[in-house]
């Protein structure tokens, strides 16, 4: 009888292309689930999704024949005693870049060893390795570009995706853990109800993970380079990023299935593929990314944090419709089109003026694909204080990028219905449509929806003042 092993689950919640679960497969194991506490501890609406995903992992375990264990708690002091209930050798799970789990990780590993058990990481959640990509000269990337051609040329041998495995053993000795339930991951009074409309948009799980591949696949690659900055656009974009959040997919998976299918669209959707593995480079090497401004000298920007401003933009009560839109489909669906996400995130930290790091922890807690590397990468990257990022004077114009992306006011009809009845003209202006025109469409600015929490041009030239100020031009 050979050693039992645990596999321990993270954020590589799958069965299929599981290089831990299939280097364990052939022996007794225990799969386990730990939740963890701590920084950067999941948000309410990536909660929501863990519950449902832990749900059907172990569904999809328990078939084959080794149940899920769900356990609370510290790794640290969980799983050495785990390991001698059930004399397991060896504990098996996928890399983590995040910063705590790497801690976690190395801090595991030692605890364990004193006992004789290995901890064994494999690479789960990505297609590259970050510690082993570098530049010419030996250094971590900073820029996307030479990283993701760098990149694309080591996939070019990128190894197939592995099948599930048929049939599992149980590990003898497995303790019964918690229940779902017992987790507490779904929102409970006083929270709010995230959840209410999500099940309507999503299926969490490795079964809704492959269904919204294949059927992206099918409506969406060909169109994909035209359309994904459209965010009124059915199947414009993949929808895959909380499945790939939690590895309910593999990027490997994801990368041959869209290489097979192939046509227009394949290149830019695999580059986007490659900004979250530069994230995740960039998380590895930075790991103070999530909280400081990868540009140092942005720690001494003259935000003007303001709590007033600061829930209009959270509520989607700006006054500018794209903002609005993008707030609500975030608050309603936990999820928000990328290109909205970019306006909105520029209107915060720009004509706002409110710290990045606002606009990231409200992210955090209601994206139901908030992810540590992509969302902290993201703000710097919109802030302009992050590697690469876009500069700080490009300021986007939340009207003209609104009539640009969304010219016919579909997205912003959808997303704020008072303003359906609006012409098309002034569907992302309507501080701007006549009196009349207002009366027609029966709304009242201040009473049926907001008038702008700021003056564009206003805004912007404080935010041009601000930066100067930082530069000491001022
Ligand atoms: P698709 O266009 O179908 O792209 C396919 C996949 O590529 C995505 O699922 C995602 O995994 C990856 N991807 C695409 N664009 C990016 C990007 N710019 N950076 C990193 N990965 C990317 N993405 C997250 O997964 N989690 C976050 O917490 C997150 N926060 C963001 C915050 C801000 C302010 C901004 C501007 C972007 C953020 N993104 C985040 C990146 C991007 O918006 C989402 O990955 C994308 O909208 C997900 O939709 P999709 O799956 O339909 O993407």
């Amino acid at each position: 009888m050979p050693d039992s092993a645990i596999l321990w689950f993270r954020q590589d919640l799958r069965l299929a292309d599981h290089p831990a679960l299939m280097a364990v497969a052939e022996r007794p194991i225990l799969p386990v689930y730990i939740l963890e506490d701590g920084p950067w501890a999941p948000g309410g609406a990536a909660r929501w999704w863990l519950h449902h995903s832990l749900a059907a992992l172990g569904r999809d375990l328990a078939e084959r024949g080794a149940p899920l264990v769900l356990l609370r708690g510290d790794p640290r002091r969980l799983l050495p005693d785990l390991a001698a209930a059930v004399g397991a050798t060896e504990i098996h799970a996928g890399r983590r870049t995040e910063p705590a789990g790497r801690r976690c990780d190395a801090e595991t590993h030692a605890a364990l060893q004193a006992a004789g058990t290995r901890l064994v990481l494999h690479r789960t959640a990505l297609l590259h390795e970050p510690h082993q990509v570098r530049t010419g000269s030996g250094t971590p990337y900073g820029v996307y570009t030479p990283f993701s051609r760098n990149v694309f040329g080591l996939l070019e041998g990128l190894a197939p995706a592995l099948p599930a495995p048929a049939r599992l053993s149980t590990a003898p000795g497995a303790p019964a853990g918690l229940s779902l339930d017992e987790l507490a991951l779904l929102p409970r009074l006083p929270e709010p109800d995230w959840a209410a409309g999500f099940a309507a948009y999503w299926q969490p799980g490795e079964a809704g993970a492959a269904a919204r591949l294949a059927a992206f696949l099918e409506h969406g690659l060909a169109g994909y380079a035209d359309r994904r900055n459209d965010p009124g656009a059915a199947w414009g974009t993949s929808g895959l990023s909380p499945h790939l959040h939690l590895g309910e997919i593999s990027p490997r998976q994801v990368w041959h299935a869209a290489q097979a299918r192939g046509g227009k669209g394949l290149e830019t959707f695999l580059k986007e593929l490659l900004w979250r593995e530069f994230s995740h480079h960039l998380l590895w090497h930075r790991p103070e990314m999530p909280e400081a401004p990868l540009r140092v000298e942005f720690a001494a920007f003259p935000w003007q944090p303001d709590a007033a401003l600061l829930r209009a933009w959270q509520r989607g009560r700006t006054g500018y419709p794209i903002i609005d839109a993008g707030m609500r489909q975030l608050w309603q669906t936990g999820w928000m089109h990328n290109r909205v996400r970019m306006i909105t995130a520029s209107f915060l930290v720009k004509h706002l003026l409110q710290p990045w790091q606002q606009g990231e922890a409200w992210f955090w807690d209601t994206l139901v694909d908030a992810d540590l590397a992509a969302n902290s990468a993201s703000w710097q990257w919109v802030a302009g204080c992050g590697a690469d990022a876009a500069p700080y004077f490009r300021i986007f114009n939340p009207v003209l990028q609104g009539e640009k992306f969304d010219p016919t006011g579909a997205y912003v009809r959808r997303w704020c219905p008072e303003l359906a009845p609006l012409p098309d003209r002034f569907i992302h202006k309507p501080h701007e449509a006549p009196e009349i025109v207002l009366r027609g469409a029966g709304l009242q600015l201040g009473r049926d929806y907001p008038a702008p929490v700021v003056e564009l041009a206003a805004g912007r030239a404080r935010a041009l003042a601000a930066f100067a100020a930082l530069k000491g031009d001022a």
